[in-house]
């Protein structure tokens, strides 16, 4: 059976940006079905165990105070790795009023993250309405938005949008992966945002051959601190189905974080964190955490004291075993 990471989907501008690479630049992997990965043990369609986590459809409140909405299930572009590739591409998605009632009932949350799908594939008018009926909650202090967007589409970050976002007080969360990305269109698209008022972080999965390098990874945190993006998670890719040519092995990216830390502007030093499978939220771990291992699973202890196992591909070395 065919499973959603065969899906396809780019925009125009990234496929010219692609194009403008070469036919050997890593990044086409990330979005082209120049292979497909048989799913290998430990990987999961949902491997976060969002479905579980999920009180009311379209939210997942795994940690106390904040959760995760669902304002859209499109996107502008599908990546290979994406960890709700399960869900990205089903169209006609809308927030159901429950969520807003869950959200109002629910005193504790104080930090909205929106993501889904991409939420600045919606239309100006939508991202509005939605974000009005959030700051009618008064509870909710942070809300947060989670985009590919600006790396994939910048056309569509227009001054309208950009003043939408600043007036509801939104924190953007941008995705981007490779220098490559740091284009004339993507610097004016963050300018547009920057001017505007709205505060910008970066996330970046460590993607195998195609980030997996410091100087690769420096040079893309310079890039987007230059652009007044901080960086703030550098991800380990998420073990979805399909995903073991992107996954690097845990130790690399700690090699990667010893060969940054100090050595590159602490304002360009992400989080490394793995989203414990399973739904244990994220776990960070430091250039010298000690690695434990059992067999081919790293196992993680998350912020409650629970352990969670992280399916790495790499061969156990006897140095990290626990
Ligand atoms: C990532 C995530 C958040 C936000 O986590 P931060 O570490 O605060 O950025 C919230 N809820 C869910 C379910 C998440 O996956």
């Amino acid at each position: 059976m065919p499973h959603s990471l065969q899906k396809y989907k780019i925009t125009p501008y990234y496929r010219c940006l692609l194009d403008s690479l070469g036919p050997d630049h890593p990044l086409r992997r990330t979005v082209e079905e120049v292979e497909f990965c048989k799913p290998e043990p430990g990987e999961l369609a949902d491997p976060l165990g969002e479905e579980a986590h999920s009180p009311v459809p379209g939210l997942v409140h795994t940690y106390p105070d904040k959760v995760l909405l669902f304002a859209t299930l499109d996107c502008a572009v599908y990546c290979r790795y994406c960890t709700r590739s399960r869900l990205v591409g089903s169209s006609n998605w809308k927030i159901p009023d429950e969520v807003f009632r869950y959200l109002e009932e629910h005193e504790e949350i104080r930090d909205v993250l929106i993501s889904g799908g991409d939420p600045l594939t919606l239309t100006d008018g939508e991202l509005a309405g939605m974000l009005s009926k959030l700051r009618k909650i008064d509870h909710i202090r942070t809300v947060r938005l989670g985009s590919k967007v600006p790396a994939v589409l910048p056309s569509r970050i227009t001054p309208e949008l950009a003043a939408i976002l600043a007036r509801h007080r939104v924190w953007l969360q941008l995705h981007f992966i490779h220098p490559a990305e740091l284009t004339p269109e993507m610097t004016r698209a963050c300018d547009t945002l920057a001017e505007a008022g709205v505060p910008m972080v970066s996330q970046t999965v460590l993607l195998k051959g195609i980030n997996d390098a410091a100087d690769t990874l420096a040079e893309l945190f310079y890039g987007l601190l230059e652009r007044r993006v901080k960086p703030y998670y550098l991800f380990q890719c998420d073990p979805v189905l399909g995903s073991s040519g992107f996954r690097t092995p845990v130790e690399n990216g700690l090699q990667i974080l010893r060969e940054l830390q100090g050595r590159i502007s602490g304002l360009a030093m992400p989080h490394f964190a793995i989203d414990a499978p399973g739904g244990g939220g994220k776990i960070t771990l430091q250039p010298n955490t000690p690695i434990c291992r059992e067999g081919s699973e790293v196992v993680l202890t998350n912020y409650e004291g629970r352990e969670y196992r992280y399916p790495d591909s790499s061969a156990a070395s006897p140095y990290f075993l626990c």
